[in-house]
């Protein structure tokens, strides 16, 4: 029976490298004798101890002795310990046949061989018990830093995805910013677009129902078509001023010589406001920095002369009828704490009606007309809140001072710096090269 074991067990060490098929045989013969052995006296099975030592025992032996050879070869784990405490089994067992066949004189030797296998046996389960406990702690370290990519992933996520939250926050934010601005500015401008429209629609009627006689009717269509130009330009405003507070309008600012840009649209203009009797004088500014240098402003050049047309044509439109005026352009300089950068106040002053000292923190709200004033002069109360809005865009700011009867003193103040000229031109010159 322990023979069987010992196959069962071979077999169960090393099943890839076991015959399957040989096993019942093994185990029917060993049993089958055994069941001998028990059944008839020691007299007669003592006789087939021969036979069943070289015909039962050995081909088990040379069994297991063949799958640890093949365990060996194959660099099974554990093997070479096995196949070595075997062999020295084997020859204690051999060497027992001998001494029962009288070969040699003396035996006894089997017990050592066995306690010699049982041995390596144990040395083998210590080393796979070893091996097995090295091998968890190097799987507990692996999934120790598994888990660890997976927390930092899972933190990396969770930051994206708070990322995308707030940016998303942002975005709700500033629809509802437009959304508010839009809808403030429509309901601002909502009476001045319907008293136009309204006066189109009456003088249209006039017309086609003859109340108007023929002889008046072209004096009523220019005043629909006074009225349509009215309308136009209020549209133009309200979409202008409600883009640039959005902020859907994108600034080109550029370093500009801003003393030659003021110049030259002083110059331009100067042109326009002869033909409505005023004079428009261009004062050059008291160089307060070095001859070779010059004032260089961020400015978006079709924005910024949007101010200055707006202040210009205010000018002309709030001196008409007051005679012959006078509107003079100039500047001067404030130095910061540091000599190479300060301000520019633009100053565009006029010699018209003036405003009274109590509207004046009013009039760059939008809408805002002098009371009184909106009869006479046509125009939509928009201009200076968009002139006040693309300052903000320049860094920059406006501002007014009056005398009733005397004339308007608009100022812009413009960040400024003064720079080396050749610099900049060079500089921006290899911008454009880049396609900037
Ligand atoms: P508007 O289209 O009515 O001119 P603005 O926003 O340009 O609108 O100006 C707002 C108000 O400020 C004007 O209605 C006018 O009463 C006053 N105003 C603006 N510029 C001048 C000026 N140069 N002189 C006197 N009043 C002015």
């Amino acid at each position: 029976m322990t023979i069987i074991s010992l196959a069962a067990f071979v077999n169960k060490q090393y099943p890839q490298d076991g015959i399957v098929r040989i096993f019942p045989w093994f185990a029917a013969s060993l049993g089958a004798f055994a069941a001998f052995v028990l059944a008839t006296p020691a007299k007669i099975y003592t006789q087939y101890m021969v036979p069943y030592v070289i015909g039962l025992l050995l081909p088990v032996f040379l069994y297991v002795l063949y799958i640890y050879l093949r365990a060996a070869i194959r660099r099974r784990v554990g093997s070479p310990a096995n196949m070595i405490g075997f062999f020295g089994f084997f020859a204690t067992v051999i060497h027992e046949i001998l001494y029962y066949t009288g070969f040699v004189s003396f035996g006894g030797l089997v017990s050592y061989g066995l306690l010699f296998f049982l041995l390596t046996q144990l040395l083998n389960l210590s080393l796979m018990f070893t091996r097995a406990v090295t091998q968890s702690e190097l799987l507990s370290v692996e999934l120790t830093k598994v888990i660890e990519s997976q927390e930092e992933t899972i933190r990396q996520r969770t930051s994206s995805l708070q990322m995308l939250n707030v940016q998303l926050e942002q975005g709700n934010q500033e629809l509802l910013r437009i959304e508010h601005v839009r809808s403030n500015l429509l309901a601002e401008v909502y009476h001045d677009l319907s008293t136009p429209i309204t006066a189109i629609k009456g003088f249209s009627k006039a017309i086609m129902t003859h109340v108007i006689s023929k002889e008046e009717a072209p004096m009523y269509a220019n005043r629909i078509y006074e009225r349509s130009l009215m309308l136009e330009k209020l549209i133009d405003n309200v979409i202008e001023l409600s883009q640039l507070k959005t902020g859907e309008v994108r600034f080109q600012l550029e370093q500009v010589p801003i003393v030659p840009y003021l110049r030259q649209l002083s110059q331009r203009y100067a042109a326009e406001t002869s033909t409505h009797n005023m004079t428009l004088i261009w004062e050059e500014p008291d160089c307060a920095w070095p001859a070779e240098k010059q004032l260089f402003a961020a400015i978006d050049r079709f924005k910024f002369e949007r101010v200055v047309a707006n202040l210009i044509s205010n000018a002309v439109k709030y001196s008409e009828g007051e005679g012959e005026g006078f509107i003079r352009i100039w500047s001067e300089m404030r130095l910061s704490n540091r000599s190479d950068e300060g301000h520019l106040i633009i100053h565009v002053t006029d010699t018209g009606t003036g405003i009274p000292e109590s509207e004046l923190p009013h009039i760059f709200k939008r809408q805002y007309r002098i009371p009184g004033v909106q009869a006479s002069k046509k125009g939509s109360g928009l201009g200076l809140a968009i002139c006040q809005e693309i300052m903000t865009h320049h860094q920059g700011e406006i501002s007014v001072s009056s005398e009733l009867g005397q004339g308007s003193d608009f100022y812009m103040t413009l960040p400024v710096t003064i720079r080396d000229a050749a610099a900049v031109i060079d500089r921006d010159a290899k911008g454009e090269e880049h396609g900037n």
